[in-house]
């Protein structure tokens, strides 16, 4: 096992990953920029390195620094948590140049995951369900046009290097599909320096159900069933939970154990989401992998008693995996809220400034992963999540529930939260049935936007 880890990261990430290496008996290293200075987990770190300025792409995102920090600090490995470098195989690479692990996939599992149209490829190949659609990105207007018409409209042009819902335009015709390659293909181009894009089957009012595995360095993979992540805001999640309400068991395990399928194929070592649409009819489509743990980890790790984190340091370390699929299984339902610093009445402006009141909720069940505390100030330059509060109950009903009253505890100010929005949400008459999709949320605030203007 290693001695000492540097991890990449920040706030509640970086804490976790400090909390996986401390039970380990490792010692974690911290890298951090001048904005979070005085950073409450860079007190938990056996020691914290400055690497520059705010802005990530002069700390968070400077590979060199973050080398050399290794470096100083004799670590042995390198956590990327999730964001930053995380996905970026380059960065894997010269981890691994510099003789440091990195922990998470090699290179070429991340690449081979990563790119979606090769990811697509080796799904078709293990079995994993995926959209109808053309089977490489597109060299030849004609040919997709000739694919759509096949698969029927809408359709959606998507980048093949895609991230964070860029480069992507439905078309719901002919005429859409061109112009949309043609935008799609200009805007993948800029942000990521790939234009390549390709087309597959739009799916309306579909649910988001992601597959949490595991691999190791020995040909070993095992799914930790799924996550239902539908209740989302500009494909952003807000709610999480385990396992996925109403979803027939059957075809439950056959779309969990493709997931391990594709990642073992796929040689891949460390923990990887792959992640699906599904429509009314329980149908699944692949929609990509995240090479990386995911903020959402803990609703997997409250039903399965699988510490994620702790796995995919021991496998980095070279262990194989303590449990083989036969050992998983549910145990009850989970739920995590992100709460993100901002003000969902002002259009979820971004709140940062001083944490003043800080009293968070207990009892049985429930887990916060928070760098958070009274006294804390939110620095202006990184993502709005401040915490997760995770609460785990013997079915969905107590769960949401017993997260009602956490949420009803938890105070926060005067910096305003997601708190109050979560409340709302869990009382949501779709999100209750668990019949929701991807767009309620968003349908829902578009009607109490109206209403509050009538
Ligand atoms: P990114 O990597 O940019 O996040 P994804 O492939 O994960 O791209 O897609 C982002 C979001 O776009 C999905 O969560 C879903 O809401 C929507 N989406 C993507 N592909 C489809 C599809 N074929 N049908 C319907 N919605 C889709």
């Amino acid at each position: 096992m290693f001695k000492r880890v540097l991890i990449a990261n920040r706030g509640e990430i970086a804490l976790r990953i400090i909390r996986a290496c401390h039970e380990l008996g490792i010692e974690a290293v911290c890298v951090y920029s001048s904005a979070d200075k005085g950073g409450p987990w860079l007190e938990q770190a056996d020691r914290a390195i400055c690497i520059g300025p705010g802005p990530s792409k002069e700390s968070y995102l400077k590979i060199e620094r973050i080398i050399a920090a290794a470096e100083v600090s004799h670590a042995e490995a390198i956590h990327p948590g999730y964001g930053f470098l995380s996905e970026n195989a380059h960065f894997a690479e010269v981890c691994r140049a510099s003789g440091f692990e990195f922990i998470g996939p090699s290179p070429e599992a991340m690449n081979a995951l990563g790119d979606k149209v090769n990811c697509k490829r080796l799904a078709r190949k293990t079995g994993t369900p995926v959209f109808p659609g053309t089977e490489d990105a597109i060299e030849d207007i004609e040919e997709a046009v000739k694919v759509a018409a096949e698969i029927q409209y809408p359709v959606i042009v998507k980048a093949r290097a895609g991230g964070g819902g860029r480069g992507m335009r439905i078309a719901r015709d002919e005429a859409e599909l061109r112009t949309g390659i043609e935008a799609a293909r200009q805007e993948a181009a800029a942000a990521f320096g790939d234009g390549g894009v390709y087309v597959e089957k739009f799916l309306e009012n579909a649910r988001h159900f992601e597959v949490q595995t595991i691999g190791d360095k020995h040909g070993h993979a095992v799914h930790l069933y799924e996550r239902d992540c539908s209740s989302q805001r500009r494909h952003q999640k807000l709610i999480e939970e385990a396992p996925a309400p109403g979803v027939d068991p059957k075809k439950r395990d056959r779309v969990c154990e493709s997931a391990a399928t594709l990642i073992r194929e796929a040689k891949y070592s460390g923990a990887a989401t792959v992640e699906f649409l599904m429509d009314r009819h329980q149908n699944f489509y692949m929609l990509e992998v995240n090479t990386r743990v995911q903020v959402e980890h803990p609703v997997t790790e409250m039903i399965t008693g699988v510490d994620i984190v702790k796995t995919g340091i021991r496998v980095a370390a070279g262990e194989e995996l303590p449990f083989t699929q036969k050992d998983i299984h549910i145990n009850g339902h989970a739920i995590e809220v992100r709460i993100n610093a901002e003000d969902p009445d002002r259009g979820f402006m971004p709140q940062a400034g001083l944490i003043e009141t800080y009293a968070a909720p207990g009892g049985p069940g429930v887990r916060i992963d928070s760098h958070a505390r009274a006294g804390y100030r939110i620095p202006p330059n990184y993502d709005s999540m401040i915490g997760k509060l995770i609460v785990h109950a013997p079915d969905r009903a107590t769960c949401i529930e017993r997260l009602k009253g956490a949420l009803r505890e938890f105070k926060i100010g005067p910096v305003k939260t997601t708190i109050p929005l979560h409340l709302k949400l869990l009382d949501h008459p779709d999100f209750r049935a668990g019949s929701h999709d991807i767009h309620y949320v968003e349908r829902w605030l578009k009607e109490i936007a109206v209403t509050a203007k009538a």
